[in-house]
């Protein structure tokens, strides 16, 4: 297999996506992993959802082991109260600790948050959805964004480039994005009612690439792909976008899967921020 954008580190439990930390030395970007936690069944180890049911306590605790790793202070995060929509929503240092502590406390009903502020930094949480990350190298435009196929039929990857384009004057072609760790073609069966969807954002033709038939009414969809089809059509060059070929349900070893354990299941984090002393 060859190396993903996203190489783990040696303590396991976050990796990084090399591409942009290598172009970007003051870039803090990755994405956790199930292990180095506290947590127990069914949310070992490094369960860092607040929302799943598992001890408060634990998940301070991992989200403290995340924060050493990364050099990065609880007191420096921002997270989100995530609802599968595809509102976008700028942060500054006024929101720092949001939904650090308490899930209900993160960014009111937000699936996409971004900022140009240093020393934050920015998560969500995922379990199979697909992390979508943002960024402008020489403006230090940064952002993330939860593409569950909700989200992704509402769009949010073009909401976020859009939103980018028009409020933060930097045009399409800048902005790079990468597609995370998230659950693949191989082990996602949809119905009718998410194709049609799928149909609907992108039309058609454009949509036929996205999903295959595996019997009447049931097919296997990349979710990833998708979300790439719609960062093109918000204007991103091909090659400005980078994909993980992680799938969170084959990587048992690696993720918490919200599909293949069945609902009883921990959360990573994607995250992102820009160091600057
Ligand atoms: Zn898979």
């Amino acid at each position: 297999m060859n190396p993903d954008i996203f190489q783990l580190n040696e303590h396991e439990s976050t990796m990084t996506l090399q591409k942009w930390t290598e172009e970007s030395k003051d870039l803090i970007v990755g994405f956790t992993t199930k292990n180095g936690g506290v947590s127990h069944h069914p949310f070992a180890s490094l369960n860092l959802g607040l929302h799943v049911n598992d001890e408060k306590e634990k998940v301070i605790q991992n989200r403290q082991i995340v924060s050493d790793n990364l050099n990065m202070s609880l007191s420096q995060w921002i997270c989100a109260e995530q609802v599968h929509e595809n509102k976008i929503v700028k942060v500054t240092t006024r929101d720092v600790e949001k939904g650090v502590y308490e899930y209900k406390d993160g960014v009111q009903a937000t699936d996409g948050i971004y900022t140009n502020e240093p020393n934050l930094l920015l998560s969500l949480c995922f379990a199979d959805c697909v992390p979508l990350y943002f960024f402008v190298p020489n403006q230090s435009l940064i952002g993330l964004a939860h593409a569950g196929w909700k989200g992704t039929v509402k769009d949010i990857a073009g909401n976020m480039i859009r939103k980018w384009v028009h409020e933060e004057n930097v045009l399409a072609k800048e902005i790079f994005v990468a597609i995370g760790p998230s659950i693949g073609d191989c082990c996602y069966v949809v119905d009718d009612r998410v194709i049609e969807e799928v149909r609907h954002v992108l039309g058609y033709e454009d949509s036929a690439v996205s999903y295959q038939i595996v019997s009447e009414g049931q097919y296997a969809l990349d979710l990833k792909e998708v979300n790439k089809l719609l960062i093109q059509k918000a204007g991103v060059p091909t090659e400005n976008i980078i994909t993980s070929s992680y799938c969170t349900s084959c990587h048992e070893e690696l993720f918490f899967s919200h599909r293949r354990d069945k609902g009883q299941t921990g959360r990573m984090l994607s995250y992102i921020g820009f160091r600057e002393d």
